[in-house]
């Protein structure tokens, strides 16, 4: 890889960039003891040597480019003013209600990453006690603000209702440098700007587990949950939406225009219980096969037995034909 960089480097600098480029590409490695293509080889020597592998004529676009200066790596958003070691208002205001830890601006590849990050550890609880959010999710500090304040005045009190305390949060993923849904290619997600997070599921002080998106947890649970994410986030994936999120559910702080919002979570119950077999009639039972027999009506040999012309009478034998011989023989004294 390293030999690659320098020799185009230094084909780059000596001549036209034009000229240099299709030759180095197009051109596999070769060692430099390797006989001309034209020379005849022995059929066991020609069988040892493997062919290169075929390569591409046209370079391909690489994944990620290493940035030239500070501010390309940093971002389009990145304003040296605003750099300051003192922490932001949102940080304030998240470090009131929830345990997390600061980070530094994360950078790249590309659009991804950003500054004011956090990992949110806990939510506190205005009773002093702690929901943990395991495991602790990178976001954006807005995003983490969100998130925990939903915890915090949405979920664990909803969670109590049904008779025992939110201790944990299960996070399915949170800042992940991908395009959506990780299709290869596609717009880059919430989770590369640190703005999404999706969960999975609850856990209580009774060592319950919720599974937000199992059809068999509390139905009317999940469509509370369901109607407050909707109300704070303005994307929400789950079951239902997109096949992408059968097992979790997606939240983000998309801004799209004119505050379009998506609320995409199909909250399913479980199909309905098949009817009672006493309600299905029964077929009768078949007879069993030794019965069939004195049941089956027996078959009415006279119709189909042709009526003899000889009404009973002794069947007259045929009449044997004459030897070959005697029939000459009566006609020779014939005539
Ligand atoms: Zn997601």
């Amino acid at each position: 890889m390293v030999r690659w960089v320098v020799a185009i480097l230094v084909v780059a600098g000596t001549g036209g960039v034009a000229a240099a480029q299709p030759a180095i590409i197009s051109v596999p490695p070769q060692p430099a003891a390797a006989a001309p293509a034209a020379a005849p080889a022995a059929p066991a020597a020609a069988a040892a040597v493997p062919l290169p592998p075929a390569r591409p004529r046209t370079p391909v676009k690489p994944a990620w480019t290493e940035p030239r200066t500070f501010l390309e790596a940093a971002g389009p958003d990145f304003k040296s003013a605003e750099v300051t070691s003192e922490p932001s208002e949102c940080r304030l205001r998240l470090e009131a209600i929830a345990v997390v830890t600061p980070l530094p601006r994360l950078i790249g590849p590309g659009a991804c990453g950003g500054g004011d990050m956090v990992q949110l550890e806990a939510v506190r609880l205005p009773n002093g006690s702690r929901v943990e959010v395991r495991p602790g999710p990178v976001l954006r500090c807005g995003m983490a603000e969100s998130f925990a304040a939903w915890i915090r005045d949405e979920a664990a009190p909803r969670v109590l209702k049904d008779g025992s305390a939110l201790q944990r949060v299960s996070v399915a993923d949170d800042f992940n440098c991908r395009g959506r849904n990780r299709v290869a290619g596609a717009r880059l997600s919430e989770h590369g700007k640190g703005n999404a997070v999706d969960i999975r599921a609850f856990t209580l002080a009774n060592n319950k587990t919720i599974d937000l998106t199992d059809m068999h947890a509390p139905q009317e649970l999940r469509e509370d949950m369901k109607v407050s994410i909707c109300a704070r986030f303005t994307t929400v994936l789950g079951p239902g939406s997109d096949g992408y999120h059968e097992e979790h559910i997606h939240m983000d702080l998309a801004e799209r225009r004119g505050g379009y919002r998506i609320c995409q979570w199909n909250v399913r119950v479980p199909p309905p219980p098949p009817p009672p077999v006493a309600a299905v009639p029964v077929p009768p039972e078949p007879p069993a096969k030794s019965q069939d027999k004195p049941q089956e009506k027996p078959p009415e040999r006279v119709a189909m037995t042709m009526r003899s012309p000889f009404d009973g009478k002794a069947v007259p034998l045929p009449v044997p034909k004459p030897a070959l011989a005697q029939l000459r023989q009566r006609g020779k004294r014939k005539l």
